[in-house]
């Protein structure tokens, strides 16, 4: 698994160290609002597990499943909710996690899914963001680390399923993906 990874982007160590930094940053935000947080699975679990056994403020966790990529390494632009909210938001401050931002298709998506349901207010908290490919805009409140224009994996990033269990972002090589 490791030998199909080009370069390591950020380390375990860089990645836990910024997620402390999210934490702090988040906690001193969200202490008395009471969100809902909201990763986008599948690729926003490992980075969402981590940041909220941080978060010393009372929550409600759930999840949302989106599908854009069909098993390739282009987004389609295309969004479909595989899987809902169980909360109402209504009336309630959402704080979306999401792995990696690029075109922001799937972000402004749920933004303005979560806005039309009178959410109090909806923020982003992105372990990953390729400014490069943007097409739609979104504005990313709270953010780990710049990825250049490259396929990652790694930290709940996949190719076809796999590499997700990586404890480290990475480059996929190429010759993974072109063939
Ligand atoms: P967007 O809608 O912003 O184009 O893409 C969001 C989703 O596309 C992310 O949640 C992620 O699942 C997937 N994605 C975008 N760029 C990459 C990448 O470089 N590697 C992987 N594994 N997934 C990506
Ligand atoms: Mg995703």
């Amino acid at each position: 698994m490791n030998n199909d990874i080009e370069k390591v982007l950020y380390t375990q160590e860089q990645i836990d160290q910024r997620i402390d930094e999210l934490a702090a940053t988040l906690s001193a935000k969200y202490h008395d609002e009471f969100p809902v947080i909201v990763p986008v699975m599948t690729g926003a679990m490992m980075f969402a597990s981590e940041l909220m056994k941080r978060l010393n403020f009372k929550l409600n966790i759930d999840y949302v499943d989106v599908s854009s990529y069909e098993d390739s390494s282009e987004s389609s632009g295309k969004v479909r909710l595989l899987r809902d909210l169980s909360h109402d938001v209504s009336g309630r401050p959402v704080l979306m996690i999401e792995d990696i931002i690029d075109t922001g298709h799937t972000l402004e998506f749920l933004n303005k899914l979560f806005a039309s349901r009178g959410a109090k207010s909806v923020e982003i908290c992105s372990l990953l963001d390729k400014p490069e490919r943007r097409e739609a805009p979104v504005k990313i409140d709270y953010l780990g680390f710049t990825v250049p224009n490259e396929f990652i994996v790694g930290y709940g990033l996949d190719y076809n399923g796999l590499y997700r269990n990586l404890p480290y972002v990475g480059v996929l090589k190429r010759s993974v993906y072109e063939k």
